[in-house]
């Protein structure tokens, strides 16, 4: 379940309950283009820049006492908001992280023990569960930030004017370079390691391997983090290292970790902003990201994230994002939405939308639908909800028309094709790798036709057909088809009555058949049979 931040109440971590001073802004966080869009909270007074902070967390402002806390016009409140805050004003608040409960999904967490991120601590503007964790955290801040610059304490998030810390260079570890190089090799053979391209760093065994700032060292122990996983073993040297890396491990072997890492270091030692962004292809994946990133910068100075997914509402995203964070962790659909619509700044992150979804979805898919309206509709929802380029093609469409959209699926225009059943048949589609018979053809002679689209010229390709009751006098013939050439097929197929039903009368069929046939072995049967038969008459 996603519980939408902005219908959270939250506090400063230093409220009474009694108080609700209106928090402080800071400069970075004001942002003239929220006031007059109507896409976030307006920053004219101090009760809206409570509001502008306020959506930024999810928070909403405390409506009592005085003016300045009076709800601003178009802030972000929802109907329950009167009753939920005095009901807050009525609870203390919490004392210690123990008596706070766990966080919901989507829900800001603590930034020192991962619980229910109730309020804002004022000074570094993080999430925190309580004035224990507060507490805490501010002394994680101060003693991460005395060990990264000299130059004296600096705040979380307080703006350009901070200097940057001394700058982080990877360096392999004496340990790991006094190994022979048969050593490294056994090792990465034993843990299953395998590298290709040159110039691969050798693996670290330890994290402590890495140089890392203290801080990042005692997060990775408080999380429970002794060693390295393999991948990241492998993994972080390299990307500390800057190089580019397409790794390939298992679920649950610590993949998050192993670029995480290598992104938190170079967040801590660049200016520019934000440095890193996360893409990821579900929501449930982004918040999962979100609330390990939190976990390892946990203390580590100006360390800030931002999180962007569908399903919670989108301008405290939006204004989070504008807070000059270090690292976004977005799902594609959001990042785009967002991008399309407030043209945000996104620092150094240059993002080529057209170009990296073609290098990413070529060759195109060409989908089959059993009527033109469904091919218009289903080409619309796919562009919409995926943004991938897509187009339909049925016998309404003029010739021309029609050429112009082969022509431009042969050169990769169009990612998706949504067709009927004129694109079925004798096209020369080579460059299509994947076919979706989204509607189950009439017949085995067409859906034939239709997966025929791929695997051309010796080609591999995949065919993925749906199917439901509207086919079942298919289904026979499907399995018989499908079946040897050795594709999954669905129980619910499988053990269809109609199949069964279907099979038993074609098998009675072929029995009838065979009877009626005349071999040396039956003759004298038939013979006999006939003349009886004939007696009977
Ligand atoms: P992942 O594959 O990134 O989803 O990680 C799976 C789980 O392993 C997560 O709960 C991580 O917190 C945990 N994890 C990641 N790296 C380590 C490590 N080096 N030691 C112990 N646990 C880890």
């Amino acid at each position: 379940m996603f519980v939408p931040r902005s219908l959270k109440v939250r506090r400063n971590a230093n409220d009474d309950g009694g108080s609700c001073a209106a928090k402080k802004v800071k400069p970075e966080a004001e942002d003239p283009q929220l006031g007059a869009g109507g896409d976030g909270p307006p920053d004219d007074a101090s009760g809206t820049k409570e509001a502008a902070l306020a959506a930024h967390h999810g928070a909403q402002p405390c409506p009592l006492p005085g003016p300045a806390s009076q709800m601003p016009e178009g802030g972000l409140a929802g109907p329950g908001q009167r009753a939920q805050d005095s009901d807050l004003l009525e609870e203390p608040v919490k004392s210690f992280s123990k008596t706070q409960r766990q966080a919901e999904p989507g829900e800001p967490v603590c930034v020192v023990c991962g619980r229910y991120g109730e309020y804002i601590c004022n000074e570094t503007d993080e999430d925190v569960c309580s004035l224990e964790c507060k507490a805490k955290h501010l002394l994680q801040v101060s003693g991460a930030e005395d060990q990264l610059a000299p130059g004296g304490p600096q705040k979380a998030g307080s703006g350009p004017a901070a200097p940057r810390p001394a700058s982080y260079v990877y360096t392999e570890h004496a340990f790991i370079s006094n190994l022979r190089e048969d050593q490294i090799e056994n090792l990465r053979r034993q843990l299953g390691i395998v590298v290709q391209g040159s110039g691969v760093p050798r693996p670290i065994i330890d994290f402590e391997h890495c140089g890392f700032p203290e801080a990042l060292n005692l997060n990775l122990k408080t999380s429970g983090y002794e060693v390295p996983t393999p991948i990241q073993m492998q993994m972080v040297p390299l990307g500390l290292l800057g190089r580019d890396v397409l790794a390939s491990a298992d679920t649950g072997s610590g993949k998050t970790a192993a670029f995480l890492l290598p992104v938190i270091m170079r967040a801590l030692f660049q200016s520019r902003m934000p440095s890193a962004l996360v893409l990821t292809p579900t929501r449930e994946l982004a918040i999962q990201i979100e609330r390990q990133a939190k976990e390892l910068m946990s203390g580590l100075p100006r360390m800030r994230t931002a999180l962007l997914v569908g399903g919670l509402p989108a301008p405290p995203q939006l204004h989070r994002l504008r807070q000059r964070v270090q690292v976004i962790i977005a799902t594609p659909g959001r990042l785009l939405d967002i991008i399309k619509q407030s043209a945000v700044e996104l620092g150094g992150i240059k993002i080529v939308v057209v170009d990296e979804d073609k290098k990413l979805f070529k060759p195109p898919v060409l989908v089959f639908v059993d009527c033109k309206l469904g091919a218009d509709l289903l080409s619309e929802a796919v562009q919409k909800i995926t943004g991938l380029k897509s187009t339909s093609v049925h016998s309404e469409k003029s010739q021309p028309e029609r050429k112009n959209i082969l022509k431009g699926l042969l050169e990769g225009d169009y990612e998706v094709v949504v067709s009927t059943g004129v694109l079925g048949r004798g096209l020369d589609l080579v460059s299509v790798k994947l076919v979706v018979n989204f509607d189950m053809p009439s017949s085995m002679d067409e859906y034939v036709h239709q997966v025929g689209r791929v695997g051309r010229l010796g080609q591999n390709g995949t065919a993925i057909t749906f199917i439901n009751n509207n086919s079942k006098r298919l289904f026979w013939d499907i399995a018989k088809r499908v079946k040897p050439t050795g594709s999954l097929l669905p129980p619910q197929l499988l053990n269809s009555p109609y199949l069964h039903d279907q099979k038993r009368k074609e098998q009675q069929k072929d029995k009838q058949t065979q009877n009626d046939l005349v071999t040396g072995a039956n003759l004298m049967d038939i013979i006999r049979k006939h003349d009886k038969s004939n007696s009977q008459k």
